[in-house]
C-alpha cells in the first residue's frame, strides 16, 4: 500500500442499497412483500408504490408507515404503540434474515465499478466507509457480494439504527466523518437517491451519484457528479448526466476522477500551524462556558435583529434572511439545555444540525456548515487553547467559502468575518486577552460589513440585481458585525456559566 501524507488522505464512503447492488427492486421489496405474506399481513407493495415508500429512510420506519388505524384493524395488530412497535420489529428481523439470503445466494449482483473503485480507493491509500440507514446484516451481506469477503472487513460499516435520525438527515455522515478524522473537504461520497445526497450535504460532504431505476428523475442538483454508472473497463460503460466538478470521467470513474470532485483547499488547516501565534507567559484557555457563551450570544442577536436583518436583506435579497435566522436560531435557544455537552466537538456538531436543518434558504447550509467545521476542528476537547480557537474559526471560513462557492470581495458575511479573525489571530499573538480580542474584532467587522456598501453582489439572489447592489449593505456582513460588538459588549460583564439574554436582560443587543 502506498504511503500518504497526511494532508493528502482522503476517503471514499458508499452508500449501500442503490449504490454497491441494485438491491431495492431486486433484494429489499422482494423480501418486504414475502415478510407481509408470512405474517399474514393484508399488504403487498408494486414496484410504483414502493418507490414512494424510499423517500422514507429506513426499513423499519418503511413498514411503520403501514400502521394506520384501519391498518392495524384489519391486520388484528395490537391497539397500544408497544405491542405496534414489537410487531414491526418482528416483521423487520425476518425481512432482513429474507433478504441476506437473496443477497448470499447471488440474487443481486453488484452494480459496475464498485469493486474496482474501492479497490483503486485502498490500494491509493484512501480510508473506504459505507454508511448506511439499511440494518447492519443487510449490509454487511451487500458489502461482501460487492467487493468479496477479502476486502470487506477492511472496510469499516455505519449502519441502521447507530443514529437516531436516519438519512436525509445527515447524522450518519457526521458520524462518518467524525470517525474518519479528516475535513469535509477530503472526503467523497457515492449515493444513488436524493435522500442521501441531502444527507451528505448536510454534513458539507462532496456527492457523486450513481442513478438507478428507482432514483433517475429525482433532483441532483447539489451533487458534484452524476453518473449512470461508476463503468468499468471492458464491461458497462459510466455515462455523465451532469458534471458540477473537474473531473473527466471517460468510459468509467476513476479514483483520479474522485480525487478531483473535490474542491481545493482554499484555506489549509497546515496554515495555521505554520504561523502559530507567539505563546506569552500567560495562555489563555477558552472554557466550555466560554464557547457557550459565544454561541448563545450569536443565536439571540439573529432572534433580537430578526426585522433588521429582513429589512437590509430585503433591498437587493430574498428578504428572508431576517426570518431564516431568527427561526433557526430561535430553536438553537429551545433546545438549548438538551444539547449534548460530551465535549466541545459534540456540542457545536448538535447545534449544527439543529441549524442546518431548520434554517431555510441558502444560510442554513451556510451556518450550518460553519458549525459542523468548527465542531470538527475542536474534536474531543472540553478547553480550548487559542491556536484552536483560530484552526475552529478557519475551518468555518474554509467550510462557509467551499459551501457558497464564493471567497472575500463577493458581498457576502466573508468580507466581514475573515477580516475579524484576521485580527482576532493577530491579537491573540499579542497576547491580548478575549475582552479586548473580541473589540478589535468587532470593530474591524464593523469597518468592513459598512464597505460591503460600495460592492457589487457576486453571490445569491442580491448577484441578479447586479450594479444595483452597489450602495446597499450585506445583509450577512452587517449580522456579523452584530455578533462581534455583542459579544465585545457582554463579555467584559459575564459571569461564567452566564447566558447572554441574562446579561442583557434590560437592552436589546445592538
Ligand atoms: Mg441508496
Amino acid at each position: 500500500m502506498t504511503v500518504v501524507p497526511d494532508v493528502e488522505r482522503r476517503a471514499l464512503v458508499l452508500d449501500c442499497d442503490g449504490v454497491l447492488a441494485d438491491t431495492e427492486r431486486d433484494g429489499h421489496l422482494v423480501a418486504f412483500n414475502q415478510t407481509f405474506a408470512e405474517f399474514g399481513l393484508p399488504v403487498r407493495w408494486s414496484p410504483a408504490e414502493y418507490r414512494q415508500k424510499l423517500r422514507i429512510g429506513g426499513g423499519k420506519e418503511r413498514m411503520a408507515s403501514l400502521l394506520t388505524p384501519e391498518f392495524v384493524a384489519a391486520a388484528r395488530l395490537p391497539a397500544d404503540s408497544a405491542g405496534q412497535e414489537a410487531a414491526v420489529s418482528d416483521w423487520h428481523r425476518r425481512k432482513t434474515e429474507i433478504y441476506t439470503h437473496l443477497m448470499a445466494a447471488g440474487a443481486i449482483p453488484p452494480r459496475p465499478g464498485v469493486a474496482r473503485i474501492v479497490a483503486e480507493a485502498m490500494a491509493g491509500g484512501w480510508q473506504v466507509a459505507v454508511a448506511s440507514t439499511s440494518a447492519l446484516a443487510s449490509v454487511q451481506a451487500t458489502l461482501d457480494q460487492a467487493v468479496g469477503t477479502e476486502l470487506a472487513p477492511l472496510i469499516k460499516v455505519f449502519a441502521g439504527d447507530v443514529v437516531p435520525r436516519k438519512k436525509p438527515a445527515p447524522d450518519i455522515y457526521l458520524l462518518a466523518l467524525n470517525w474518519l478524522g479528516l475535513p469535509a473537504n477530503h472526503v467523497v461520497v457515492i449515493e444513488d437517491s436524493h435522500n442521501g445526497l441531502v444527507a451528505a450535504a448536510a454534513a458539507g460532504l462532496t456527492c457523486v451519484i450513481t442513478v438507478n431505476d428507482f432514483t433517475a428523475g429525482e433532483d441532483f442538483s447539489d451533487a458534484a457528479l452524476v453518473v449512470t454508472s461508476l463503468g468499468d473497463p471492458g464491461g458497462d460503460r459510466c455515462s455523465v448526466l451532469a458534471n458540477r466538478s473537474a473531473a473527466s470521467p471517460g468510459d468509467w470513474v476513476t479514483l483520479d476522477d474522485l480525487a478531483a470532485v473535490l474542491p481545493p483547499d482554499h484555506d489549509p488547516q497546515p496554515s495555521v500551524a505554520a504561523k502559530p501565534p507567539r505563546q506569552g507567559a500567560h495562555m489563555p484557555v477558552a472554557t466550555f462556558d466560554d464557547v457557550e457563551f459565544v454561541v448563545h450570544t450569536i443565536a439571540q442577536v439573529s432572534v433580537d435583529n430578526e426585522k433588521y436583518f429582513g429589512e437590509l436583506d430585503a433591498v437587493v435579497g430574498d428578504g428572508d434572511f431576517g426570518y431564516s435566522m431568527a427561526r433557526g436560531f430561535e430553536l438553537v435557544l429551545r433546545d438549548w439545555d438538551g444539547f449534548d455537552r460530551t465535549d466541545i466537538g459534540t456540542f457545536l456538531k448538535k447545534v449544527a444540525v439543529v441549524i442546518t436543518s431548520r434554517i431555510g434558504g441558502t444560510s442554513g447550509p451556510i451556518w450550518g456548515t460553519a458549525f459542523l467545521r468548527a465542531g470538527t476542528t475542536a474534536g474531543a476537547e472540553t478547553e480550548l487553547t487559542p491556536l484552536k480557537v483560530v484552526a475552529m474559526l478557519r475551518a468555518s471560513v474554509a467550510g462557509i467559502k467551499q459551501r457558497g462557492q464564493s471567497d472575500v470581495g463577493d458581498k457576502t458575511l466573508l468580507d466581514a468575518v475573515v477580516p475579524a479573525i484576521d485580527v482576532i489571530e493577530e491579537q491573540i499573538g499579542q497576547g491580548a486577552d478575549a475582552a479586548g480580542t473580541l473589540r478589535a474584532a468587532a470593530s474591524t467587522a464593523r469597518e468592513r460589513a459598512e464597505a460591503t456598501r460600495s460592492m457589487q453582489a457576486m453571490r445569491g439572489r442580491a448577484a441578479y440585481t447586479g450594479e444595483r447592489s452597489i450602495g446597499t449593505l450585506d445583509a450577512g456582513a452587517v449580522a456579523v458585525a452584530v455578533m462581534f460588538e455583542a459579544l465585545a459588549d457582554l463579555w467584559p460583564a459575564r459571569q461564567p456559566g452566564q447566558k447572554s439574554t441574562e446579561v442583557t436582560a434590560d437592552e436589546e443587543v445592538r
